[in-house]
């Protein structure tokens, strides 16, 4: 039996990239997928390819996290309401709206960023909180970047935001640690991705690990086996 069977995951970010990538993977895994991104048509992509590898149907839910943050309080519940259990969050989703100097930032950019980057992983962690400590083996992995513990010129932006998120999912893992969820920051490191071409246009993407690369160790981190807690884990380093 599939090591994931009879657990439900909920995956930000679903609709292309890492988040995709790993959502297939955790339904390959046999997990009951919910997915979370605003495009509709990338959510039904990631399904067709969840469908294609043996996995469960996904349940899509398109969302905009910035702006319908309020709905965003509504996915521990309804996660519980159809499904009756919610096991692992994975939360993938991130934007990176411009590399610029912190004196050039525009209110509209970090406005972006912050609710992405940060505020969506608040009100995430606050919604699915209870399902994930009252599960099994419930498991949260929040994907990070290493600019948040190296601030590096033109960075700011998206790096303050990813330190804020880091911060607090680090306080929510003290706050968690007697109990069986685990909470692990995750590094993918360079990826061939969306995000990753607007940062490095001149790069070449098929010299870099693409998103189907990453997603096994991250699905690995959502496994029960998994013990390590309120720890960044950096693939490949
Ligand atoms: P990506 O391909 O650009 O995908 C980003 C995902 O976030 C998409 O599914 C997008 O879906 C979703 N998203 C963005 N804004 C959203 C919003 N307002 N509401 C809901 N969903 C939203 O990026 P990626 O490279 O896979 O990045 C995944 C994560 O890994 C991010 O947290 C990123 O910071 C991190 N990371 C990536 C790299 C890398 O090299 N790629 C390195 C370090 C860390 P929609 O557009 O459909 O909404």
């Amino acid at each position: 039996m599939p090591s994931l069977t009879g657990q439900v995951a909920l995956v930000t970010g679903a609709s292309r990239g890492i988040g995709a990538a790993l959502a297939v993977e955790l339904a390959r895994r046999g997990a009951q997928c919910v997915l979370v991104a605003r495009t509709q048509g990338g959510l039904e992509e990631t399904d067709d390819a969840i469908r294609a590898a043996g996995g469960l149907p996904a349940a899509l839910l398109p969302l905009d996290l910035q702006r319908r943050a309020q709905d965003i309080d509504m996915l521990g519940p309804s996660v519980v309401a159809r499904f009756g259990r919610l096991d692992i969050l994975a939360h993938a989703a991130g934007v990176l709206p411009k590399l610029t100097p912190v004196a050039h930032i525009q209110p509209r950019d970090i406005e972006e960023s912050l609710a992405v980057n940060l505020t969506a992983a608040w009100r995430l962690i606050r919604t699915c909180d209870p399902p994930l400590r009252a599960a099994p083996a419930g498991r949260a992995v929040v994907l990070t970047d290493a600019v948040a513990a190296a601030p590096a010129p033109y960075w700011g932006m998206y790096g303050a935001a990813k330190a804020g998120m880091e911060h607090l999912v680090r306080c929510w893992a003290a706050e968690v640690a007697t109990t069986p969820l685990r909470v692990m920051l995750a590094d993918p490191g360079a990826v061939a991705t969306g995000l990753r071409a607007n940062a490095f246009p001149g790069q070449d993407p098929a010299a870099m690990a693409g998103p189907q690369d990453v997603a096994p160790a991250l699905a690995d981190l959502c496994e029960a086996a998994e013990q390590r807690h309120g720890e960044t884990i950096r693939l490949g380093r």
